[in-house]
């Protein structure tokens, strides 16, 4: 059983650490592997190839290949400087991404993730 799993997530300093413990608990792992950009889910919803997108797929082809990654998360926030939407936008964003990484990564969990201010994490789908 792997100890890793992935997230694909903001910068955002604020919804960092409830992410990390949603996580651990979701995918019943101790160890997350953090990939950021800010406004992370606009650039893996974007369809074709885009630089951000390129470089976050290969961070996680070694999340995979060394640390036996199986499960990978992309996470959207409220009040996103990156991705400035309405929640709604970018839950539409969210389940984009979510083909985009069946698209590439089709042997991984995959799950997308709304954090709110208050450090609530809720799964889109
Ligand atoms: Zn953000």
């Amino acid at each position: 059983m792997t100890e890793f799993a992935t997230v694909l997530h903001c910068i955002d300093g604020r919804f960092q650490l409830p992410v990390f413990h949603y996580l651990q608990e979701r995918f019943g792992v101790p160890y997350i592997d953090v990939i950021t950009e800010a406004g992370m889910v606009r650039h893996i919803a974007s369809p074709g190839e885009n630089p951000v997108k390129s470089a976050t797929f290969e961070s996680l082809r070694i999340s995979i290949d060394r640390h036996d990654s199986a499960q990978v998360a992309l996470v959207a926030h409220e009040d996103c400087a990156g991705n400035p939407k309405p929640r709604e936008e970018q839950e539409k964003e969210l389940r984009q991404g979510l083909k985009e990484l069946e698209r590439h990564f089709p042997d991984m969990e995959r799950v997308a993730l709304w954090c709110s201010l208050s450090g609530e994490v809720v799964e889109v789908g």
